[in-house]
This record gives structure tokens, C-alpha cells and sequence, in this order.
């Protein structure tokens, strides 16, 4: 099974498709673009699931709906490439594989190893077949509710995020994920349907992609505008790699930075000025940054130390909040916006609402 090399499959029949996701994966030769003719076959659009192989309602809702038989609207582009992170023992628990970059950060030169020259041949597809927009969906490792992460602000993306979420981060942050090839004609959104252990998150990703599969247009807002809630500049903690992390209720000693478990439970929630976050060793600020966009560290704007505790130093929303020290440990602890996040009617005559 090559693993940098991705085959194609054409409209699979429906009884073909076994009958778990897991079974399905193992059907699929490796990384694979599966290709359903459309009732507009003219147009197509894209579909990217389990570039994390630990990240599966995207992966669970495609595999449903290809044995449901539906025909899509215009012809699907669906890519799955992260086969066999998934199927790599224990099942469905690896990001990607041991040793391996995340594929979610390859989708910009250089275009090395397996996951580069997968990127690379993904991003030549998308170039034979141009379709008309790119959803790629994905699951958090804690407790989060749906969210999109774009990079460009604009009706097009917004419409293509409300098929799942009203809830969107617009971010100037650069990393190689798949959602930065975004163009003004050619949307492309991150989809974060919640936590990979949540049903609801399933539920989610199957209704969202039915309408993103079923609808004639997917990329225009409805004349009555939607409501959609918006945060804007997150920024991101990164970790050296040597830091020592704990998820403890009290401060361990041996650790740069202990994280308090109840810490996930504010994903989204408003976290109030001078609300503890957690506690810190004497090493931990030389282990870590605060990183905006432009790459400088802005810690002490967002952050206060006092002593071994670190407090938030104005209102925040903190996402992608983790208790898996196997995700947190990779080199993010938890992103950050400011509470500046407000809900606009967008639209035709897009107007602010009052706050509430
Ligand atoms: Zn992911």
C-alpha cells in the first residue's frame, strides 16, 4: 500500500461500501480521492475528512451517505488521505503516524517526506479539477463545540461554514493547514464539528455535509442575512519541545506548566479578566509564546504571571483546549481571541446586532 500516493475511485457502487467506517478504510487502497458523479456533473465541489486519523465524524458521515446511494447535486470531489494514521494500532487514536509530520501542516513548500508529497499530489488535483469550493473537516481532542476557521472573511466562506456552525474564527495565522490555499474564488473552510469522542459531533458532520452534498449553491448567504457569531486574530501558545506539561488539579513540582483539568471546560466559554489559568514552574515562560500571526510573542497583552499562577489579563475565548497531553504536548497548548468575538447579521446589508 503506497502510503505518499493517492488512487482514485470512481463512483463506488453503494453495496460495495462495507459496512463500518473501519471496514471501509480498509477497502480503500491507502490514501484515496473518491470521485461521485454529480446530477450537474459540470460543477464539482470538495470534500476533505481524516487528514487526522484520530478525527473521524467527517470520515463517519461521507462513509454513511456513500451507502446511502444519494446522488450529490454537483459532482463530489472526497478526499481521505490519512488511512492508514488511522488504521495504525490502536485503532483510530493516532493524529498521524509515529514520526511523522502532521499532514495538516504540509500544505505549503517544502513538500517533504510522505505527508509533503501527499499534500503537493493533493493540491495538483485540486488544480486538474477545480472545484468550486473546499470543506475540510475535523474533530477537536477536548470538549468544544462546533466552530470554522477561515482566512478570509467574506459571504462565500461564512455560507460555507453555516452549513455546520454559526460559530467562525477568521485567522491570520499560517501554518501549512489545507484551509490556508483558500481564494476569493475558490472558498475553502476548516470545519471543527466538536470533540472526537461526542456523538453530537457525528450527528453534526452527517447533517452538515448532507446539505453541503444536496444543495444547488452552497456559497451565498440567504437574502435575510445569518447570524453569525465571530472572533477574530486568535493567537496561539506554543511549547518548546522539551516542556514538561501535567494535567493535575494541584501544581506538580517537576512540571514547567501544570494545567488544571477543568481547564477545557471553558472552550468558548467567556473567561473573565483575572481568572486563573494555570500554574507554572519556574522555567516555564523561557518554554513559552504566546504567537500572533505576525510571529511575535504576545504573552504579557493577553496573559498575567504572578508568581506561579498565570491569569487571563483581559476577557478571552480560549479554544482548542485540550486534556490529551498527547495532543498538547505536540507543540500548541490552547489558542486564544479576545472577547472582542461579536455577532453580525451577514448578508445582503450586512448590519451589527445590539450586544446580548
Ligand atoms: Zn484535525
Amino acid at each position: 500500500m503506497p502510503d505518499d500516493s493517492i488512487t482514485i475511485l470512481r463512483d463506488p457502487a453503494p453495496a460495495d461500501i462495507a459496512r463500518t467506517p473501519q471496514e471501509f478504510l480498509r477497502q480503500l487502497d491507502g490514501p484515496t480521492l473518491i470521485i461521485v458523479q454529480g446530477r450537474d456533473p459540470s460543477r464539482c465541489r470538495a470534500l476533505s475528512t481524516l487528514l487526522h486519523g484520530n478525527e473521524l465524524s467527517g470520515l463517519k458521515a461521507v462513509h454513511g451517505w456513500l451507502r446511502n446511494g444519494e446522488q450529490p447535486a454537483i459532482t463530489l470531489l472526497c478526499f481521505i488521505l490519512s488511512v492508514s494514521a488511522a488504521l495504525e494500532p490502536p485503532l483510530f487514536s493516532w493524529r498521524q503516524l509515529p514520526g511523522e509530520r502532521d499532514l495538516n501542516r504540509c500544505f505549503r513548500p517544502p513538500f517533504d517526506g510522505k505527508p509533503g508529497r501527499l499534500a503537493e499530489q493533493t493540491l495538483t488535483l485540486l488544480d486538474k479539477y477545480r472545484p468550486e469550493c473546499l470543506i475540510d473537516i475535523h474533530n477537536t481532542s477536548g470538549m468544544n463545540p462546533p466552530f470554522g476557521v477561515v482566512t478570509h472573511e467574506d459571504p462565500a466562506h461564512e455560507a460555507l461554514v453555516a452549513l455546520f456552525t454559526r460559530r467562525l474564527i477568521i485567522t491570520d495565522i499560517r501554518l501549512g493547514a489545507l484551509m490556508e490555499i483558500s481564494r476569493l474564488d475558490f472558498p475553502v473552510a476548516t470545519i471543527e464539528c466538536g470533540g472526537n469522542r461526542d456523538p453530537a459531533a457525528d450527528r453534526l458532520a452527517v447533517e452538515g455535509v448532507w446539505r453541503f452534498l444536496q444543495a444547488e449553491q452552497v456559497l451565498q448567504l440567504p437574502p435575510a442575512g445569518l447570524h453569525m457569531d465571530l472572533y477574530h486574530h486568535p493567537v496561539r501558545l506554543e511549547l518548546a519541545p522539551e516542556t514538561k506539561l501535567t494535567f493535575a488539579d494541584e501544581p506538580d513540582p517537576a512540571a514547567d506548566i501544570t494545567v488544571p483539568r477543568h481547564l477545557e471546560r471553558y472552550n468558548f466559554g467567556l473567561v473573565d479578566s483575572g481568572t486563573f489559568l494555570f500554574w507554572l514552574g519556574p522555567r516555564a515562560r523561557s518554554r513559552m509564546c504566546l504567537r500572533d500571526a505576525a510571529g511575535a510573542d504576545v504573552l504579557p497583552q493577553f496573559f498575567d504571571v504572578q508568581g506561579q499562577r498565570l491569569y487571563a489579563a483581559q476577557p478571552l475565548k480560549l479554544f482548542m483546549v485540550t486534556d490529551n497531553p498527547l495532543i498538547a504536548c505536540s507543540d500548541c497548548l490552547l489558542y486564544a481571541a479576545p472577547e472582542t468575538g461579536h455577532s453580525v447579521i451577514n448578508g445582503p446589508g450586512p448590519s451589527e446586532l445590539p450586544d446580548n
